[in-house]
């Protein structure tokens, strides 16, 4: 069985220490294994980062940049090959890895603008002979920790950008499908990124934690389940690094009966059971604003989930493939199992789904629930599956109130022909991405990626703007020539103008 191997230094390595499996979930079988890094692993890769630091921030933001311009059209080349690696190891379909290296991808474009992101602010003769200029300065040795469900687009939104601000990087991606992020890392050198400036090494909690504890490593960029995002913040910040952590969500979608229903249910299904429902960006509560609304979604949803086409997501034309492994699997099924047991209405059923030829994948299919209140453990946790509740309100306010009272505040989104309505919506909700009409409304990579309350913990959302601001701090300088004729006297009053 093949290993999956660190990069450090730009060679590949692989300790002889402790491995995990990895599986292809369509087929349920481990396909091969990837090296967990101990302390040692993670030393050197600090070692290689620390070393490359200064003579990569001393590049110019311009070659600096020619670096992503080359791999963008590496990634580009390597589209098809990528997407197969993601689909293997994630269950995915094809179609929908394309679209999340596609996104991944509009990330590198925006690191492309190095020159123009990193441009400072400038002030002539802010007093007599006095010029002040702020400037963006990297922070050297940065690390991501990533998630599996995006394991070419979430490494995509950290390292582009962290790099062409002049950092060197060490990601430590998810241990269920790390093959596809390592390629794509590799694609840098390739492109002719000097060694040292990334380095990927693979690993569980171990590993994390030699990243949290070394005092070479000044920030931290983590996406991923709410408990281990409040972990790595507070642990983190403890030991004066900058953290963003970007944790769990319960994404809800509200329906007014003004909705446009048949775009408004086409919009849901590939917003529910897109990627089997393993996005953040899900949407895995249905806000139905009065009876008539909710009985017309249910009416029209259930022959669109029992027609979901299931199946590899290695194959083409599919909706949906299998969860990324059995444990998904069982836990997602318990949570059906716990929907039923306190008093849901379950009208479409995915726990017996079984897919000809690949029995022993771990499918479930579509799911459905009606009539959730806000009590159940469906409606309060994170599923992470494809599972979507309906909740049954009696108008817009007690619907946003509903989704203010949730611990997540990560997407949300609002289906309706009325234009007051979402701009009350777009004012009052507290959450921090927020559609009208727009199931999934993940910025583009020029805007920031991030939500509120439990679903982010630090100040910088993610990527486009908050990025070029986490991975640099501001230095600001302040200068006088004074003229040789005049000897300016002593000042003992805090100067001023
Ligand atoms: P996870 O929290 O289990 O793992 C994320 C990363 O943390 C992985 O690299 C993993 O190896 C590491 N990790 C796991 N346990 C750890 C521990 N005890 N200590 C230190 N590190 C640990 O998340 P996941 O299952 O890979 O991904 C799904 C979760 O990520 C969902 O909750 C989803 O909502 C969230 N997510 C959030 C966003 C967002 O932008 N807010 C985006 C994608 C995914």
């Amino acid at each position: 069985m093949t290993t999956v191997q660190h990069l450090i230094n730009g060679e590949l390595v692989t300790n002889v220490g402790r491995t995990a499996p990895v599986f292809n979930p369509s087929i349920g079988e481990a396909v091969r294994q990837v090296a967990l890094a101990d302390e040692a692993t993670i030393q050197a890769a600090i070692a290689a980062a620390k070393a490359a630091f200064p003579a990569w921030r001393n590049t110019p933001p311009a070659k600096r940049a020619q670096v992503m311009f080359r791999f963008k059209q590496l990634l580009e080349a390597n589209r098809d090959k990528i997407a197969a690696m993601i689909s293997e190891e994630h269950g995915k379909t094809i179609e929908d890895a394309v679209g999340e290296l596609q996104r991944g991808i509009e990330n590198v474009e925006y690191a492309c603008g190095a020159p123009e992101l990193l441009k400072g602010e400038y002030n002539r003769n802010v007093g007599p002979n006095i010029d002040s200029w702020s400037d963006h300065q990297p922070l050297g040795v940065v690390a991501g920790i990533t998630p599996f469900n995006f394991p070419a687009m979430v490494p995509l939104w950290m390292y582009p950008l962290a790099i062409v601000c002049g950092n060197c990087f060490i990601l430590k991606p998810s241990e269920r499908d790390p093959s596809s992020t390592l390629f794509i890392a590799q694609l840098l050198h390739e492109a002719g990124l000097p060694k040292g400036v990334i380095n990927v090494v693979h690993g569980d909690k171990a590993a994390v934690d030699a990243l949290i504890e070394a005092p070479e490593v000044k920030a931290l960029s983590f996406v991923g389940s709410t408990p281990i995002a409040e972990y790595i913040y507070s642990e983190g910040t403890k030991r004066g690094k900058r953290v963003q952590a970007l944790g769990g969500a319960k994404n809800h979608a509200v329906v007014l009966p003004d909705a446009d229903l048949d775009n408004t249910v086409n919009a849901l299904m590939g917003a529910a059971y897109g990627s089997c429902g393993e996005r953040c960006m899900a949407i895995s509560v249905v806000v139905a604003v009065g009876d008539q609304v909710a009985d017309k979604l249910v009416e029209k949803l259930v022959p669109k989930i029992t027609a979901l086409k299931i199946g590899a997501g290695t194959s083409c034309g599919l909706d949906m493939g299998p969860l990324v492994t059995g444990a998904a699997r069982d836990k997602v099924k318990g949570y059906i199992d716990s929907g039923v047991a306190q008093g849901a209405e379950l009208v479409v059923d995915g726990r017996q789904l079984s897919v000809a030829g690949h029995e022993q994948g771990f499918f479930v299919g579509g799911t459905l629930f009606d009539k959730v209140t806000p009590e159940m453990t469906i409606y309060r946790e994170e599923i992470f599956g494809p599972v979507l509740c309906i909740v049954r309100v009696g108008s817009l306010e007690a619907a946003m109130q509903l989704i203010n009272d949730h611990e997540y505040g990560n997407g949300t989104c609002l289906f309706t022909r009325d234009g007051e309505a979402a701009r009350l919506f777009c004012d009052e909700i507290e959450v921090g991405m927020v559609g009208v009409n727009v199931p999934l409304p993940v910025p583009v990579a020029y805007h920031s990626f991030g939500g509120w309350k439990r679903s982010l913990f630090g100040d910088l959302h993610a990527y486009g703007p908050d990025g070029v601001r986490f991975y640099t701090k501001r230095k600001t300088i302040t200068q006088r020539w004074p003229q040789r004729a005049n000897h300016e006297a002593s000042q003992f009053a805090f100067p001023s103008l």
